[in-house]
């Protein structure tokens, strides 16, 4: 007994000396965190090694051949560490883990700045006074052509082959912005403070359309793009003189713009982060016709596959991701907000069988219907999110339903479909908050 005390008071009192039980089962730990949220397919052990010591970060399995060490955090250091995910930002963060390589991080000066970079949310809070809340409306379209250009829309004909009497449309940007200005309105009524990473049809990240983007900014872009790396000579060439609208947005706007997101959300310190999409059948090649299938889905950060460590940046969120508590906090949150999605909308949640990507790139969670997916946003977005996939637009009910003009919101006429989706996050956040049951 005395020899367990001294040991059990040893381990208290001399981080220093760390108890090798203790980072035995640390080391467990976080291999089973590691298996369960973010290795999808066990495939990057050449990136991180989690042993005694602690969890060291490679930029490459030729790098970790070689034992030559990004960065590694000691179990020592690891609440230490945890602290500084919330309070510093990327950047910082990044330079101090690069500075540090295998040095103890105690021994290094640390400014933190003021306020926290995230922060997450008890259950419990019981009103939404002051509660920051990002919303990002998925898409940028506010027109069929925008739409066409970003590739999502849905156009269906009324004729024999689809079975409709009348043609719909559907522009998934308008509905993602109509929800999110419709949510906003609630959640600032319940004395909430919301930013949105754009508040207009058309209008992408940056504050500007598309095309006044080709205008003014494009060039620069690709210029900035080649100087740091990140394009070939071949690709700039290609996008300066090949490409078309369509190519240059899917090929390079599309990234940029979804980058611009995640720094706004981001900057905007929230308590809560949410990503606005309605879903499609991914079997339902083009959108053609209706589909059948009604799926409610939500993801989080986490299933990162083979080859998406290659980039510092990459790697940088893959230890966040394991250090910080963003993937728990998100699916709890996410997971209020798929039981008010199937309450509210009355369409089910998906389970991994009922769509190929669920099972091919995500990671089922203990949350019914909450994936870890590795986005952009679920990956650069830090703090607790969810990344909503509300009903199919393409099922042949929901088509005529979301297309109904019946509710105005800022000029946007919508439907009362779109009214309900909004409903539906905004009682989410108030189950997760403990306001409503
Ligand atoms: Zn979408």
């Amino acid at each position: 007994m005395r020899i367990l005390l001294s040991v059990f008071l040893f381990c208290l009192f001399v981080p220093a000396a760390f108890c090798q039980n203790r980072a035995d089962s640390l080391a467990n730990r976080y291999k089973n965190y590691i298996a369960k949220y973010l290795d999808k397919e066990n495939a990057l052990s050449g990136y991180y090694s989690v042993d005694r010591d602690g969890i060291s970060i490679f930029q490459s399995p030729n790098s970790k051949a070689n034992n030559n060490v990004e960065y590694k955090i000691f179990w020592t250091e690891l609440e230490q560490t945890k602290l500084l995910f919330g309070n510093l930002s990327t950047e910082d963060l990044l330079s101090l883990l690069k500075e540090k390589k295998e040095n103890d991080l105690f021994s290094l000066p640390i400014e933190t700045s003021k306020g926290s970079l995230t922060s997450s949310t008890s259950p419990q809070a019981r009103s939404l006074k002051n509660m920051r809340i990002a919303i990002d409306p998925g898409h940028t379209a506010g027109t069929i052509e925008e739409a066409r250009v970003e590739k999502k829309f849905i156009d269906i004909k009324a004729d024999a082959a689809t079975g409709l009497k009348a043609d719909v449309q559907l522009i998934e940007g308008q509905l993602n912005l109509a929800t999110a200005l419709l949510l906003k309105e609630e959640l600032e009524r319940m004395g909430a403070i919301v930013m949105l990473t754009r508040t207009l049809p058309g209008q992408t990240a940056f504050g500007v359309s598309f095309k006044q983007w080709m205008q003014t900014s494009f060039k620069r872009a690709v210029d900035s793009l080649f100087i740091i790396n990140e394009i070939t000579n071949d690709d700039k060439q290609f996008l300066l003189t090949k490409a078309d609208e369509k190519e240059i947005f899917r090929k390079l706007f599309s990234s940029l713009d979804t980058k611009e997101r995640s720094r706004k959300m981001n900057a905007f310190k929230p308590n809560l982060s949410i990503i606005i999409h309605y879903n499609v059948d991914e079997k339902n090649t083009e959108w053609k016709k209706p589909s059948s299938k009604n799926f409610n889905m939500a993801f989080v950060g986490g299933s990162f596959m083979k080859n998406e460590l290659e980039k510092e940046i990459d790697r940088f969120e893959f230890l966040r991701l394991m250090l910080s508590d963003d993937i728990r906090n998100s699916l709890n949150f996410s997971s209020y907000m798929l039981k008010s999605f199937v309450a509210e909308l009355n369409v089910p949640i998906a389970k991994e069988k009922n769509a190929d990507y669920l099972h091919e790139y995500c990671l089922s969670t203990e949350k019914e219907g909450v994936y870890c997916r590795n986005l952009t946003l679920t990956r650069l977005v830090h703090g607790t999110i969810v990344y909503g996939e509300t009903l199919y637009q393409d099922n042949i009910e929901e088509l005529f339903e979301l297309a109904k003009h019946e509710v105005l919101i800022n000029d946007i006429e919508t439907s009362k479909r779109v009214k309900q989706v909004a409903a539906a996050y905004f009682n989410g956040i108030l189950r997760f908050s403990g306001i409503i049951k």
